[in-house]
C-alpha cells in the first residue's frame, strides 16, 4: 500500500497498489476502439457487481452526479419523488429532486432511526407514477436501510425505485435484478475501491422505457442518460446507434476508467460474495473492538453497515480525538455528519480499508489516545477484533 497516511475516512478510501499503478499510463483517445474495449470490459464487470443483465452507464462524475443523472433522465418535472430520510444523504437526494423541479415528499425520520414502513407505504398509495428514492447505506450514520420491502408496491403504483448505493456497492449484498430496483447510482471511490471521478447508474428495462419514451425535452444536457443509448449502445443491444459508429457522449477520464477496470478485475478475482463477507467481518470486528472502549454504533442493532462504522464517543470530543490520531499516528478518520460532528466518529471499512491491517492499526491508535485521555478499555480491543474476524 502506498498510502503515506492511513486514510480511514469513508471515501475516497484506500485503494490497492495495482489500481494505482493502472493509473500511470498515457490518456487514451476516448472515442478509440481500444478505449471502447476497456469501457465494455468495465461495464461487464460492473454488471456482475450489481447483479444485473441490464445496462450500467459509466459517467464522468461523482456519486451525487449519478443520483442527479438518474432523476433528471426520467422526465422529473412535477413527478412525485418520495424520499424517506434518516441521514445526510437521504436529505441530499430530496434536495436534488427539488432542484430538478420534482414534487418532493420527504418523509423525515430522526438521524439513524429505522424507517416507518407503514408511512412509506401509505405515501406511495397516494401517488401515481411515484419515484421512491432510498439511500441503501447511509454513510452519515453507518446504517443500512431495507430495500426489498417497497419494490412491489412501487411497481403497482406504476412507479420506479431509485437506490443510492454510493457507499454500499462492492461491500454489501445488493442484487439489482433480483430486488427489481429500477435505477441504482454508485461511484468508484468507496467500496468499489477505485479513485474518485467516475460514477455509474444501473438502469432497468422499466426505467429505460420511461427514459426512452420521454415526450418533453430533457432537463439538463450533460447528465442525460438517454445520450448513452443514442450514441453508445449498439442497436442489437437496445440502443439507437444506426451506423455502428459508437461515440461516447462526453470525454471520459480514461485513466480513471482503466483504474476502475483494474479494481473490478481484482474484485472478480476475490469473488463478489467473498468480498461482501470480508466487509461484514470487518464491520463486526470493528464494532466488537469499539465496544471495549465504551463506543456503540449510531445505527440500531441489526442495521449496522458493513462498510462504515459510526460510533458515539464516551465523553471525548470527536475533533480532539481526530486531531490526536492525525498528529500522533497519521490515522485519519471522519467526524459525525448529521448534526453530531462533535460526538461521533466514522471509520471506513470499505475496499482496502476492510482488512485487519488498517483496522487494527486504527483501533490500536484510538485505544492509545483514549487511554491517554483517561478512558480505559474493558478488554484488549485489537484481540476482540481478531476474535470476531477469525470466528465469523
Ligand atoms: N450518497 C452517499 C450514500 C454517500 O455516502 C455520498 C458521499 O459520501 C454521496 C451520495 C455523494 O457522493 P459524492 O460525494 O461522490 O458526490
Amino acid at each position: 500500500m502506498t498510502a503515506v497516511a492511513l486514510q480511514m475516512e469513508p471515501g475516497p478510501t484506500l485503494v490497492d497498489d495495482r489500481v494505482i499503478q493502472a493509473l500511470a499510463a498515457p490518456p487514451m483517445y476516448h472515442q478509440s476502439a481500444d478505449f471502447a474495449d476497456a469501457l465494455d470490459e468495465t461495464c461487464a464487470l460492473l454488471k456482475q457487481l450489481y447483479g444485473t443483465t441490464d445496462e450500467v452507464v459509466v459517467l464522468p462524475t461523482s456519486g451525487r452526479g449519478a443520483v442527479e443523472s438518474a432523476l433528471a433522465s426520467v422526465d422529473p418535472i412535477d413527478r412525485p419523488l418520495i424520499v424517506p430520510t434518516n441521514g445526510t444523504f437521504g436529505r441530499m437526494m430530496a434536495t436534488v429532486g427539488q432542484s430538478l423541479g420534482m414534487q418532493v415528499v420527504e418523509l423525515k425520520h430522526d438521524s439513524g432511526a429505522r424507517f416507518a414502513l407503514s408511512d412509506i407505504k401509505a405515501e406511495l398509495e397516494r401517488h401515481d407514477r411515484p419515484i421512491l428514492g432510498i439511500v441503501h447505506n447511509e454513510t452519515s450514520t453507518g446504517m443500512v436501510n431495507d430495500l426489498a420491502e417497497y419494490v412491489d408496491l412501487v411497481h403497482r403504483r406504476d412507479g420506479l425505485m431509485l437506490v443510492d448505493a454510493v457507499s454500499s456497492l462492492g461491500g454489501t449484498a445488493i442484487d439489482f435484478d433480483d430486488l427489481g430496483v429500477d435505477l441504482c447510482a454508485s461511484a468508484a471511490q468507496k467500496s468499489v475501491g477505485a479513485p474518485p471521478g467516475v460514477a455509474f447508474v444501473a438502469v432497468s428495462e422499466r426505467a429505460l422505457g420511461e427514459i426512452g419514451g420521454r415526450t418533453r425535452p430533457p432537463v439538463g444536457y450533460y447528465l442525460d442518460l438517454l445520450r448513452w443509448w443514442d450514441q453508445w449502445v449498439p442497436r442489437e443491444k437496445g440502443g439507437k446507434l444506426k451506423s455502428g459508429y459508437r461515440r461516447l457522449p462526453w470525454t471520459m477520464p480514461t485513466n480513471l476508467v482503466v483504474a476502475l477496470r483494474r479494481a473490478l478485475e481484482l474484485t472478480a478475482e476475490e469473488g463478489v460474495k467473498e468480498r461482501w463477507e470480508r466487509h461484514r467481518r470487518s464491520g463486526a470486528g470493528l464494532r466488537a473492538a469499539m465496544a471495549t472502549l465504551g463506543m456503540h454504533p449510531v445505527a440500531p442493532s441489526g442495521t449496522e453497515s458493513n462498510t462504515v462504522g459510526a460510533f458515539r464517543l464516551p465523553g471525548v470530543a470527536s475533533p480532539t480525538l481526530r486531531r490526536r490520531l492525525a498528529q500522533r499516528h497519521r490515522v485519519y478518520i471522519a467526524g459525525g455528519l448529521d448534526g453530531d460532528a462533535s460526538t461521533v466518529i466514522r471509520i471506513a471499512h470499505m475496499a482496502e480499508s476492510a482488512r485487519p491491517g488498517p483496522l487494527l492499526h486504527t483501533i490500536a491508535a484510538i485505544a492509545y489516545e483514549l487511554n491517554d485521555l483517561g478512558i480505559q478499555a474493558a478488554a484488549d480491543p485489537t484481540q476482540e477484533f481478531l476474535k470476531v474476524w477469525h470466528a465469523e
